[in-house]
């Protein structure tokens, strides 16, 4: 097998641009030389070794030296510099690179082939000193960290001496002697910390660099990234090894992070960062604060630093070409790192830029105008799930604001909790339901857990291009960063900010739009859904086979769904407006009542408020169709517990607290969901079922008559596992329907179906389906019996049932295609073999994942059943799955 690929000079060894082999950083390396890009030569080694490596217990095969020292000669032949010459040495860098990008989880080391005497010769070869021991220090350093794995704090804190000995501001004001005695420094550190000296073979530089990029892979953060993006762990990492270009050899010298459009919007105009004498990590890590690219953005933000447009005209107009030549070649808004070096731009980077959902949508929308891509293409462009972030509240305009300060407005969307000042902690509050803001220094990779936990974040310091900026715009998450008033002590877990104190637990909101940060929470409006989410949607649905419906019980809930384009509910849960206050009451009398006679009396209480309840939801949902679920929940759930809630029902009902008491706890059950609920209910009390199925067909016939639209019940049996019981609760149901349509002298059309949430049913759907009209499948519920845990309680292990690989994602998230998917399967093809128009859809939480409705369209399903927030990640998946 072929490990290593080089690319630049005149030997690309294509690879394709095969990102599974290269990883997306090698791949596009590789394209961007072959289309003729300034790229430093360099090769890749590939995911497949790290996979390898792996396997054989992380070692290297013995193949690989030759092809490493093949790469290295090819580098050596296109620089004419020599790896490890003491008159004028190759230095490399080594990156890491998965076939997606993971922003800053994986190591990287600058600089490598430097060492006592190598950097004289770098001295004497480039003319510049002062840049010599300047990179000899970042190696150090770098390399100390990421591979010697020593802490990187006290490098940091003899760097801070050296410039406080010296009363310097800047790293820029160290002269090459300042550089050189540091050096000096750090090396006593590496003995010190590591026992050993710094090692001076370039080449036992170059494997321990190769295996620390490998080793990054299983990294904590990296593993926790992974598993927040679905990103399989056995994917593995490549690694590229490339010749150095250097941003900090002067001020005709600079690095710099570009965007060929706005990330954050959207808006078609370049945007991003570049620092002059400078080497990229300075621009990523936030330690200086970049400048603007554009003339533009820097007006904008009234700010005095010449932008790259300015100070440096024509390497940066050879840098717009670079930009249209990437977005044209790859057809995808790019993100982009460079180094000019002396006025020559390099290009060391591309890949598709991570974007926030506004900005996925207005450029793809924009691009299929364009004509750069088509209508389709940019329906599969947009992450349905990335819709979620522009489907919820922004803040109300209107409101005042205590405005704190401002900052860099890094990823939109508002948002107001708690301050916490680390990741733990906020991992640990928002776990009890607490809304937090992560206020931070700056972010790290070490604080994605928290970032992830939090609902917004804070930062001090940093551009729009650093780490909490990038990660906080992948994972959607509100951020606002810079914010360079603010001074924040983490032990004393307080921060000042415009000559106030605040402490954790104090409440801030920040808007990730503007770069606002406020005291107290600011009240938020909903967002229109217009402009390029409305014309994403039209493409969308000229695509889509699968309907989509919402599972909605309140008028509201059915308005907003019919909003979000549902088209119908496919899950109307009526036990919601049992639960309701005014009428708790009158359930438990139903409940608890001793004798049919008792029961009848409750539930003559109950008709009229069911009865309105369905008459405003078909009024909404005027001539689509609306499944009704009868009651479903255990009946211990609905059990008083405290003794005011005991002396209600008393009163209610006239029978004694001390017999209510006795009744209710003959009533208790130990294991309520496998007990006493669903069609079972039905079953034992159909006076129950009598009752719902009145209402509705009361109701509709009202609606009927009133609007002329007239709706299409679908009443749907919950929980029955045999064909016997769906034919009792049928036959409960045709007679109420035939009662009233006698009453009334009026018919309508309605089906009688069931849920098939029982792997019995799933089994016996052939026969259920010789009584059901429809089949619903209720996944949460099919979950749970299928794999048999718990739907309540099973949070506690999934999440290492999910580290370690047992199951890819969270079943009860994600439908487990595998096992559950193939009860489905079968249920669906022997419902068919009895009924061919048997209506089939899905109402559990799956039917709102995209990858979960994958399933259901290959399943060919007619439709999925989503929260009112999720029918356009729905309507959107759905078109995705039928592309
Ligand atoms: C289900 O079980 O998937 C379902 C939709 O019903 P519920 O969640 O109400 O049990
Ligand atoms: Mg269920």
């Amino acid at each position: 097998t072929k490990y290593v690929y080089r690319f630049g000079g005149d030997a690309n060894d294509g690879g394709n641009g095969n990102k599974n082999l290269l990883g997306g950083k090698g791949a596009n390396l590789d394209g961007m030389a072959s289309i003729g890009l300034p790229v430093p030569p360099g090769f890749t080694i590939t995911t497949e070794m790290c996979t390898r490596y792996y396997a054989d217990g992380e070692v290297f095969p013995d193949s690989l030296r030759a092809e490493v020292a093949n790469g290295i000669a090819h580098i050596e032949g296109v620089t004419g510099k020599q790896f490890g010459n003491k008159a004028d040495p190759l230095l490399v860098s080594v990156r890491s690179g998965a076939r997606v990008s993971m922003p800053g989880m994986m190591d990287t080391v600058l600089n490598l082939g430097l060492n006592d005497e190598t950097v004289i010769g770098l001295a004497t070869a480039s003319g510049d000193e002062r840049f010599a021991w300047d990179s000899y220090r970042r190696f150090i350093q770098m390399y100390s960290d990421v591979v010697l794995e020593l802490d990187h704090g006290a490098f940091e804190e003899a760097l801070e001496i050296a410039k406080e000995d010296n009363d310097y501001h800047l790293d820029t004001q160290m002269s090459a002697d300042d550089w050189k005695a540091l050096v000096a420094e750090y090396k006593k550190l590496v003995e010190k910390l590591w026992g050993k000296p710094f090692p001076q073979d370039v080449h036992d530089q170059l494997w321990g660099a190769i295996s620390a990029v490998f080793g990054s892979w299983q990294a904590d953060r990296a593993k926790v990234y992974r598993r927040l993006n679905d990103i399989p762990g056995d994917w593995g990492t490549a690694v590229n090894v490339q010749a150095m270009v250097f941003g900090n050899m002067g001020d005709t010298s600079a690095t710099g992070v570009a965007f060929t459009r706005d990330p954050a919007t959207g808006e078609n105009a370049y945007y991003g960062e570049y620092l002059i004498n400078a080497q990229g990590e300075d621009v990523v890590a936030g330690i200086r604060t970049p400048q603007y690219l554009t003339k533009a953005a820097r007006e904008r933000a009234g700010a005095k630093p010449l932008s790259m447009e300015e100070a440096m005209p024509e390497t940066y107009a050879e840098l717009a070409r670079v930009f249209n030549i990437l977005e044209t070649h790859y057809r995808d808004m790019q993100d982009i790192e460079f180094t000019v070096q002396q006025g020559k731009l390099w290009m060391l980077q591309t890949r598709s830029g991570k974007r926030t959902a506004k900005a996925a949508l207005k450029i793809a929308v924009d691009m299929a105008t364009e004509g750069l891509i088509t209508e389709q293409e940019a329906v599969a462009r947009v992450d349905p799930s990335a819709l979620d972030q522009l489907l919820h509240p922004t803040l109300d305009p209107k409101a005042p604001r205590d405005v704190l300060t401002k900052g860099l407005p890094a990823s939109p969307g508002a948002a107001s909790g708690a301050i916490v000042f680390d990741a733990d902690t906020a991992e640990r509050r928002a776990e009890l339901g607490e809304a937090v803001i992560l206020v931070r220094i700056e972010t790290s990779p070490e604080d994605i857990h928290g970032m992830h936990a939090a609902k917004g974040i804070l930062t001090a310091r940093g551009g729009m291009t650093s780490h909490a900026a990038v990660v906080a715009r992948g994972m959607g998450r509100p951020c606002v960063s810079g914010a360079g008033s603010l001074a924040i002590d983490a032990k004393a877990k307080t921060m000042r900010i415009a000559g106030r104190e605040l402490k954790e637990g104090d409440i801030l909101t920040i808007d990730g739009a503007t770069g606002e940060v406020m005291a107290g929470e600011v009240p938020t409006v909903q967002p229109e859904l217009a402009g390029d989410f409305g014309t994403l949607m039209v493409w969308a649905d000229k695509v889509r086979r699968l309907k989509v419906r919402a599972n909605a019980e309140t008028p509201l809930d059915c308005r907003t769904a019919r909003d979000f384009g549902a088209e119908g509910v496919g899950l109307c849960r009526t036990e919601h407006m049992f639960f309701d206050a005014g009428r708790i009451t009158a359930v438990r009398q139903m409940i608890l009542a001793e004798n049919e006679a008792g029961r009848r009396e409750a539930l003559a209480k109950l008709l009229p408020e069911q009865r309105s309840d369905f008459t405003e939801i078909f009024e909404v949902m005027a001539g689509l169709p609306v499944t009704i679920r009868l009651l479903d929940p255990p009946l211990h759930e609905f059990l008083p517990h405290e003794e005011a809630e005991f002396e209600e029902v008393a009163k209610a009902t006239g029978i004694g607290v001390v017999a209510l008491k006795q009744r209710a706890s003959e009533l208790h059950e130990f294991n309520p969901m496998l007990g006493h609920r669903g069609c079972r209910l039905g079953v034992t009390y159909p006076e129950i079922y009598e009752m719902q199925a009145r209402a509705i067909f009361e109701a509709a016939l009202d609606v009927a008559a009133k609007s002329g639209a007239a709706p299409i019940p679908e009443v749907m049996i919950p929980l029955v596992a045999t064909r016997r019981e769906l034919e009792l609760m049928k036959e409960v149901v045709d007679r109420m329907a035939k009662e009233v349509f006698a009453e009334r002298g009026q018919s309508i059309d309605y089906l009688v179906g069931t849920m098939i949430e029982l792997p019995r049913a799933a089994l016996k759907a052939g026969e259920i389906a010789e009584v059901g009209e429809f089949f619903s499948f209720g996944t949460n519920d099919l979950t749970q019996t299928t794999i048999g845990i718990s739907r309540d309680d099973a949070g506690r292990f999934l999440t290492q049932y999910v580290d370690k690989g047992i199951f890819a994602r969270d079943p009860f998230v994600s439908l487990d295609v595998e096992g559950v998917g193939q009860l489905i399967e079968i249920a669906a093809e022997r419902g068919r073999a009895t009924r061919p128009d048997i209506k089939l859809g899905i109402c559990g939480e799956h039917g709102g994942d995209p990858a979960s409705i994958a399933f259901c369209e290959q399943t060919g399903l007619d439709y999925v059943s989503a929260s009112p927030y999720r029918v356009p990640i729905a309507r959107l998946a759905a078109a995705q799955a039928a592309l």
